[in-house]
């Protein structure tokens, strides 16, 4: 469906244009035709009213399925990005686990290495005293038996190497001798568990700054998929209001739809009614007319039987004071059944020499013969020759609507009148043929009045 301008806009001016028709419509109870649309007129708007609405509705429908689609679709990637967002946050604690644990062994390698050192700091220098005490013997020794004699036997010339010579010999077997050998071998173990510590201290720091780089990683995936978590959740909240706002949109077009609906369906019963009553009343006056016109038969046999005829059945009709009304098949029938004198239409007057408008038909009715309603309808007025200003006796009446005009008859210059109020029948006899008012001679003059203008009675018979 194409919208030549924005919806809403349209929208709020289909809504105007139904709250106004549905005024008119209340409105109409009352006074049917006065100033309100007629029916039929308003039933064409409002069913125009209501494609719109419909299609309207149709609109909103398709957007509605749209935009369920596309949170529907949405749904179905949350639970993967949440679970993954989860595992990404569970990845990045095993990391930062890890880390911590490198970090502990690096600090615990790091310790032992120390303690490492200091040990061999210690013993070390427990070393240097060992010796001082082992020269101060063997300086005894070298005064006791004299530098020649022992550097022979073991090789040596200055006192220093015969030192070194004496600590290392095996015979040499008092204690002094003896704990130096041993510290000797100490600070050989304290060296040898420091080269060790000392590797393990550089393999936990190289542990230690891979566990780094993984955990940074870890810590960069999860912060990712906490985002497109989070994106996803803010895409699905939008999209589901836009769902429930397109939802509230639907439920008013379809509002709309009902109620104009309602609307249409009330205007179809309004002209069934009418055309219903309408048919009511046709039948009605169809009734009356043909008793009437046997009535008229049974009066002219009557007459025919007593009164012995001398030629012609046209005399009979003649005699009778009541011939049948006219028939006819427009929406007036003529008011008499005598002919026409004068038509409606523009006059010169002979006296005067100027034009005027003769606002009616004439019928050169004699005096006293029938004056007929031309269809049905209700008197507005029977007025006397003082109140018409030169109509005379004069009948008014209103037919109501016909081909969308108001439509009134009046008669004039009447002798005297048959009915003077209510509803009269298409054809009944309502007056007679007379010459009250401004008149010369007897005849009827009858005129058609369209919302109130005379115009030319031949327009509607
Ligand atoms: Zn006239």
């Amino acid at each position: 469906m194409q919208r030549t301008s924005p919806p809403q806009a349209s929208r709020r001016t289909r809504a105007l244009t139904g709250a106004a028709l549905s005024l008119c419509l209340l409105a109409g109870a009352g006074h049917a035709f006065a100033t309100t649309p007629d029916p039929q007129t308003q039933k064409g708007q409002v069913d125009q009213d209501l494609k719109d609405a419909r299609g309207d509705l149709h609109d909103t429908s398709k957007e509605l399925v749209a935009a369920y689609d596309k949170l529907a679709s949405t749904r179905k990637k949350l639970p993967g990005a949440r679970s993954a967002a989860a595992a990404a946050e569970r990845a990045e604690t095993t990391a930062k686990g890890e880390y911590d644990d490198a970090v502990a062994a690096y600090d615990l390698a790091k310790a032992n290495e120390d303690k490492a050192e200091k040990q061999l700091k210690t013993t070390s220098s427990k070393i240097t005293s060992s010796r001082r005490a082992v020269a101060g013997f063997a300086g005894q020794l070298y005064q006791q038996q004299g530098m020649g004699t022992l550097a022979v036997a073991v090789g040596t010339e200055t006192p220093a190497a015969f030192i070194d010579k004496m600590i290392m010999a095996e015979s040499a077997g008092d204690t002094q001798t003896s704990a130096l050998e041993e510290l000797s071998t100490s600070r050989a173990n304290l060296v040898s568990t420091g080269d060790r510590l000392k590797a393990l201290r550089n393999k936990t720091s190289a542990a230690k700054t891979t566990k780094q780089t993984k955990l940074t990683a870890a810590t960069d995936a999860s912060t990712k998929a906490d985002a497109k978590k989070a994106d996803l959740e803010t895409l699905e909240s939008d999209q589901k209001r836009q769902s429930a706002k397109l939802s509230r949109e639907k439920k008013k077009d379809k509002k709309r739809v009902d109620s104009l609906q309602a609307q249409s369906d009330k205007l179809t019963k309004v002209l069934q009614e009418r055309a219903r009553k309408a048919r009511v009343r046709e039948a009605a006056i169809k009734k009356a007319r043909e008793a009437q016109e046997k009535r008229e038969a049974d009066a002219r046999a009557r007459a025919a039987r007593s009164t012995p005829s001398r030629n012609a059945p046209t005399a009979s009709v003649r005699s009778d004071p009541n011939p049948p009304a006219p028939r006819s098949s427009g929406v007036l029938q003529a008011p008499s059944t005598a002919p026409v004198s004068s038509e409606f239409g523009l006059r010169f007057h002979p006296i005067h020499h100027t034009w005027r408008l003769h606002a009616g038909r004439d019928y050169a009715g004699s005096c006293g013969s029938p004056v007929y309603a031309a269809t049905g309808g209700t008197i507005i007025s029977a007025l006397p020759p003082g109140s018409t200003g030169g109509y005379g006796n004069q009948i008014v009446i209103d037919h109501g609507v016909k081909r969308g005009s108001s439509l009134a008859t009046t008669y004039n210059h009447l002798q005297s009148f048959a009915v003077r109020s209510g509803h009269v029948s298409r054809g009944q006899v309502i007056g007679y043929v007379g010459t009250t008012g401004s008149s010369t001679g007897c005849h009827l003059h009858f005129e058609t009045r369209q919302n109130g203008t005379p115009v030319d009675p031949r327009g509607w018979l």
